[in-house]
């Protein structure tokens, strides 16, 4: 028996089964590569699910990580640390956030969108539209806002008060748009819905259409944040400001934390003191690995990187005129392959065999969300090698 079958069957029987059976063990990583237990390497196209923003093994997070762990791990929030309140500033000043904006430090994009609802119920109207095809985390608070019924219908009733509507379409907003609505949610780009991109201009009339009702606008960036787009936070591509963004997966490397980022005193008042908390949140740790993360993206111009590599591969795919390709959607390095047929599944498991991990996140559609230091030979090995995935995945 291999080490990675006789792992998974240990897994299978101590694990509670809502992932189903992994698919590989991992052992270490390096860069854009993973080990599994059985010694094989892959080139990582997923990076935890867009989590890996640098990659694995990053000598700067693991420079800060070891020296953090060995000053202090944690404090408590009756107590502060230079990591939290640095990495804050930084947050603040790569969104570009106007004075007055503010951050609550969470561990997870789920917690995140909790502190989001939250400061939507502030408003003091309970309604909160999100749009069909999102994801938005598991809880039963943000799962109300995750439109997917395989996962809301075993736990329903859900928080009330949530209305979907067709993602990218400012009119069914504008007619949504009721008295008893306080906020509005969206992902700039769908993620989990097959790297769904929304028509030009519709965060702009969003934005307009929440601003004349005096509704908040919250951006849900934890995919889309940190770098992922090419921009610091997709929004900013729109010029747009929302009135609040949520963070999370990229943002710590691969060290669990997230954030709800509030734009302006106004909506920074919504949330006083008392009204919300969390035990592990802003730890010094996990800040320590954020700050680690923004400082390397500045550094090694890592924004840049996104959006040169992913449109080199973006146009590598395209030009491979592979019948069973249909176009490849998204920006920077959260790029979604759009097939002619259901094959996504048998693509991305033969891909694992030959040393790939990409993600089939639709039948019809292959996710990849590398890290950001990937270099644009590290994706020809995949762009060269798909043509033959496609073929034997559809024979
Ligand atoms: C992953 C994700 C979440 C949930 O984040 P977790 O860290 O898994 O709780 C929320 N929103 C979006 C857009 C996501 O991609």
């Amino acid at each position: 028996m291999t080490a990675n079958a006789e792992l998974l069957g240990r897994y299978g029987d101590s694990l509670l089964g809502v992932f189903g059976t992994p698919a590989l063990v991992i052992e270490r990583g390096e860069g854009c590569y993973v080990w599994d237990a059985d010694g094989k390497r892959y080139l990582d196209l997923l990076a935890g699910i867009a989590v890996n923003a640098l990659g694995h093994n990053h000598p700067e997070i693991v420079g800060a990580v070891s020296k953090q762990v060995g000053e202090v791990v944690h404090v408590s929030n009756f107590f502060t640390t230079r990591a939290q309140i640095g990495l804050a500033e930084a947050l603040l000043k790569a969104a570009g956030a106007p004075d007055g904006s503010r951050v609550f430090f969470t561990n997870s994009g789920t917690e995140s969108m909790e502190a989001a609802i939250k400061l939507a119920r502030r408003t003091g109207r309970p309604g909160i539209i999100a749009a069909q095809g999102a994801f938005h985390g598991r809880s039963t608070g943000a799962l109300a806002l995750t439109a997917k019924a395989a996962y809301r219908e075993p736990f329903e009733p859900l928080l009330p008060g949530v209305k979907h509507i067709p993602y990218g379409d400012a009119d069914a907003l504008a007619g949504a748009l009721t008295p008893e609505v306080g906020a509005v949610v969206l992902e700039p780009i769908q993620g989990e819905a097959g790297v769904i991109e929304p028509p030009e201009g519709y965060l702009q009339r969003v934005r307009e259409l929440t601003r004349m009702a005096g509704v908040l606008m919250i951006v849900d960036e934890v995919q889309t944040g940190i770098g992922r787009t090419g921009d610091w936070f997709a929004f900013q591509s729109t010029g747009i400001v929302p009135d609040a963004i949520t963070i999370a997966k990229g943002l710590g490397g691969g060290v669990p934390i997230g954030a709800l980022m509030t734009f302006g005193p106004e909506v920074s008042a919504l949330l006083q003191p008392g009204m919300h908390g969390t035990t592990f949140g802003g730890n010094p740790l996990a800040c320590a690995a954020g700050l680690a993360v923004l400082a390397t993206i500045t550094r090694d111009g890592l924004l840049e990187n996104a959006i040169r590599v992913g449109d080199a591969f973006a146009a590598a795919v395209v030009a491979l005129e592979h019948p069973l390709i249909c176009g490849v959607r998204g920006r920077g390095l959260l790029r979604g392959i759009s097939l002619t047929e259901p094959i996504a599944p048998a693509v991305a498991t033969l891909a694992r065999d030959a040393g790939f991990i990409v993600n089939p996140v639709a039948p019809d559609t292959l996710r990849l969300a590398p890290p950001l230091i990937i270099t644009a030979a590290e994706l020809t090995t995949f762009v060269d090698a798909l043509p033959a995935l496609l073929d034997a995945a559809a024979a």
